[in-house]
């Protein structure tokens, strides 16, 4: 069994602790990593801010160097997917197909924000005064980077690439659960590009009441980047309250609803619910675990949804054909488990809702009736799970769909453009996709509106998040002020 260190100032370091990382899969210990201390956060903490302080990689004269070590990453990423993907896929559980679309997606974020990297600038403005007024983008200064288990290496790059192409330097915290690509990433990194300063990237695994609150709470950390639940977010607002102020980036949790009009393709739709909610298990904080269909064609639609639920493939997820893996632990598989238990008495079960035999932690797909105000229909649940709601007309949909806490993203399906426009407009959300659900761009923004977060990532919005906005005021007159 592989045992890592820590990643810090280009090198390995032992922490105070260790644990097994178990494969989803099989119930069996796979790897051991450390538990960090305190201690051991505010070292690499330290070793980032030195960086950050003393040494010239925030200079905009080094952005092309900054580009060409991201996209070295890529090429390093692409030259590894087939590894990277294997090991991501045995560590979370989720399908190989998913895992190497995920690897390559990493590549991809690394390409965009190396070219990134010489491309944000300032603006010169203009003021009543005989002034030269203009503004400097720079780096923000050391970040926290704190990422969830459901997309562990390319979450990692969302935040990562765009903060190194700024100029940042990281401590980066991968989940609890899921270190292990960004472990052997850096072992990639450390072989393969020594040009990157030490100091620059640096990794540490353990415990987010820890680790994460360590981030969060340092007087060193300039920014703390999360990606995860809201409930993780609101601690470190409290973390931050509590310590010293500093910027934020949070992608937080949703209960997205994905909206069928009668006059949608019936077949396109309902291949677009059951991939809206069952990719990566319902692991996804976009997932359109609320499928809210109109209810002239609600019967003939479930029936549908049915029949196609039938045919996903639960089981290894390193087999090609699989199209469904186990959950990312048992403490989640329980967590969904307990949802189910819970739908059962508050909502009607459609389908599914068991636990195939084996050592694994699989849930079956599965499939409830309900109406909005049930559990199952307001928390986000995070697994294989969709309330299915019906509505009567647009105006009932747009309610529905809007009564939520959270406003991460929703979809909608209908061929009427006009339709199309007016729901777009009126629905809550951050990311709203029309006839498909879950397609995701890096030259796009995303994040969510109300509980699912604040700021953006991905796209020219990406980058921003870590750069701060100097206002630089040149007088152009000779003469003094003239005022006393
Ligand atoms: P989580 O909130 O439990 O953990 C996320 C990260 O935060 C982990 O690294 C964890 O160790 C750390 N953490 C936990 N408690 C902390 C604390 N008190 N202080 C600092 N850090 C702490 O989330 P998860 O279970 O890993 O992931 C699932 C959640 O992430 C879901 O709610 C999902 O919707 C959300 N998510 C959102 C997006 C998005 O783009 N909006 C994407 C993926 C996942």
């Amino acid at each position: 069994m592989k045992t890592y260190k820590n990643y810090v100032n280009n090198g390995w370091v032992g922490a105070a602790d260790t644990r097994e990382i178990v494969n989803p899969a099989t119930a069996q210990p796979m790897a051991v990593v450390p538990v960090a201390s305190r201690q051991d956060v505010e070292r690499a903490i330290a070793v980032a801010r030195t960086t950050f302080d003393n040494t010239d990689w925030r200079d905009s004269s080094k952005a092309q160097m900054r580009g060409r070590i991201l996209f070295k990453m890529a090429a390093l990423v692409r030259k590894h997917l087939a590894a990277l993907a294997e090991l991501e896929t045995m560590n979370c559980g989720k399908p190989i197909v998913e895992a190497e679309f995920d690897i390559n997606d990493t590549a991809t974020c690394f390409e965009y924000n190396g070219g990134l990297a010489t491309k944000y600038h300032g603006e010169t403005i203009n003021v009543p005064d005989n002034a030269l007024n203009f503004t400097l983008k720079e780096a923000v200064g050391v970040c926290g980077l704190i990422i969830p288990w459901n997309y562990p290496l390319l979450l990692t790059a969302w935040k990562l690439a765009p903060a190194l192409a700024a100029g940042c330097t990281v401590v980066v915290k991968p989940a609890t659960q899921t270190p292990l690509t960004l472990l052997e990433f850096c072992k990639l990194v450390q072989k393969e590009i020594p040009e990157l300063p030490p100091g620059v990237l640096n990794v540490v695994t353990g415990d987010g009441a820890v680790v994460g609150a360590a981030l969060a709470e340092s007087p060193n950390v300039d920014k703390v980047s999360l990606t995860g639940g809201t409930d993780t977010g609101k601690a470190i607002l409290r973390s931050i309250g509590n310590s010293h102020i500093k910027k934020i980036t949070f992608e937080l949790g949703g209960k997205s609803p994905n909206i069928f009009f009668a006059d949608a393709d019936l077949d396109a739709a309902t291949d677009g619910a059951l991939f809206g909610v069952f990719i990566n298990q319902g692991e996804v904080c976009t997932a359109g675990s609320r499928v809210l269909v109109q209810q002239d064609i609600y019967k003939k639609f479930l029936d549908r949804m049915k029949e196609k639920t039938k045919r996903i493939k639960l089981g290894d997820p390193l087999k090609r054909d699989t199209k469904m893996g186990p959950l990312v632990t048992k403490e989640h598989q329980q967590k969904v488990l307990s949802y189910i238990e819970l739908g059962r008495k508050e909502a009607k079960l459609v389908m599914g809702g068991g636990q195939p035999k084996g050592k694994g932690y699989f849930v079956e797909p599965t499939i409830f009736e309900t109406d909005n105000t049930t559990r199952i229909a307001k928390e986000e649940i995070f697994g294989p799970v969709v309330a299915c709601i019906p509505f009567k007309d647009e105006a009932d949909a747009i309610k529905i769909a809007n009564d939520t806490p959270y406003g991460l993203s929703a979809a909608l399906w209908s061929r009427d453009i006009f339709k199309c426009l007016r729901v777009v407009k009126a629905l809550r959300a951050g990311i709203v996709w029309v006839n498909t659900m879950q397609p995701c761009y890096v030259e796009s923004p995303w994040g969510g509106y109300k509980q699912s977060g604040q700021g953006r990532e991905m796209g020219t919005h990406g980058i921003e998040e870590f750069l701060e906005t100097k206002q630089v005021h040149i007088n152009l007159n000779e003469a003094g002020i003239g005022w006393y």
